[in-house]
């Protein structure tokens, strides 16, 4: 762990990548990839595709790109993008759907788990006519980031589709931790997927890899967004350098299940604690109510940081931690007793 702190649990992108990883980017068969000549990424791209039960795959430098290039394939400028009010597309990826590709959001607050149903889809869609741009896309997340890592089952994603899909208006899950929600699930990602039409998730989270998401959809539609990367600067060279850490974070999904049952003590232990209140985190995520505690949320992550254990701001009275690849039970142990010596 190279920032210094004991335990950090700020986020799942903080892992570094491993021996076999650096190994894998060591050794990896290269070519230029914007000429689609490089075999690793290729390979990234198929294994990807079939995970996701999509046709095709195409590999992009972070999950904000995926999103974005989504977002610029599916919906035309003028159009609007429905999006849930806490969703990762609308509030952390700095208005891109407005500033790259001209589209205009309608965000809706879908509740505690951040999946709306097909009524609030419907209301939602506005119908293209002389006056009214036309509905262009529907987002969805899952695990949703700010719900607490909530995973949304397919039953949910299916009829929210299927809302969107009678009003034509396609459907993309951003899904950078998809496999967090197949894994707590206990379901192929693919199944959760079934009715989408496209989703990005990310190889740099709690799969480990140092860099890099893929986007997933139809053929046509992935060739269109192979384009867009090039517009948007993503278009790579050698990439299978980092492509093959890529294919070695695709052999960690079943063990995200580690870091949901990390996840699931550290909220137990956290509960215990004088003025924290916390519920049962369906993956790796944690948040945290510090209010209790008397402290602001930043105050409070800022005192988990001097003693050693990181933690992120999520909301004014809220923090997020996040299990992942670096942390085991102990470390776990570990950061409950620093916060122990906090609040305690
Ligand atoms: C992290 C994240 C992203 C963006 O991924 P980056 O690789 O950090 O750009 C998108 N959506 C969600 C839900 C995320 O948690």
């Amino acid at each position: 762990m190279s920032s210094d702190l004991d335990v950090d649990l700020r986020s799942d992108t903080v892992t570094t990548p491993s021996t076999a990883m650096r190994e894998a980017a060591a050794v990896a068969d290269v070519g230029d990839d914007v000429y689609r000549d490089d075999p690793t990424v290729n390979e990234l791209e198929s294994r990807a595709a079939e995970m996701v039960g999509m046709e095709a795959a195409l590999y992009v430098p972070s999950g904000t790109m995926g999103n974005q290039i989504a977002v610029h394939t599916h919906a035309e400028p003028g159009d609007e993008l429905l999006v849930e009010r806490e969703s990762h597309i609308y509030r952390w990826e700095l208005g891109g759907a407005a500033s790259l590709s001209g589209v205009q959001t309608r965000p809706i607050d879908a509740g505690d788990r951040g999946v709306p149903t097909p009524d609030q889809v419907r209301e939602g869609i506005v119908e293209r006519d002389l006056h009214r741009p036309g509905t262009g896309l529907c987002a969805l997340e899952n695990t949703h980031n700010y719900r607490g890592g909530a995973a949304i089952g397919k039953s949910a994603i299916d009829a929210a589709a299927t809302a969107a899909h009678d009003h034509a208006v396609p459907v993309h899950v951003d899904g950078a931790r998809i496999f967090n929600a197949a894994v707590a699930l206990d379901v192929d990602a693919s199944d959760l997927l079934e009715r989408v039409d496209s989703v990005m998730f990310c190889l740099s989270k709690g799969l480990g890899a140092p860099v890099g998401s893929m986007l997933a959809g139809p053929a046509a539609f992935i060739e269109e967004a192979r384009r867009v990367r090039k517009l948007f600067g993503g278009g790579m060279r050698q990439a299978g350098m980092i492509a093959a850490p890529g294919l070695c974070a695709l052999e960690n999904v079943d063990r995200l299940a580690d870091d949901h049952a990390n996840a699931a003590r550290l909220a137990e232990g956290l509960e215990e604690l004088p003025g924290l209140s916390t519920s049962d985190p369906d993956t790796n995520i944690v948040v945290v109510d510090v209010e209790g505690a008397g402290r602001t949320a930043a105050e409070f992550a800022s005192a988990c940081a001097d003693a050693g254990v990181g933690c992120v701001e999520f909301g004014r009275r809220t923090v997020r931690f996040t299990t992942h690849l670096d942390v085991d039970r102990g470390d776990v142990e570990t950061a409950l007793e620093r916060i122990e010596g906090i609040v305690g």
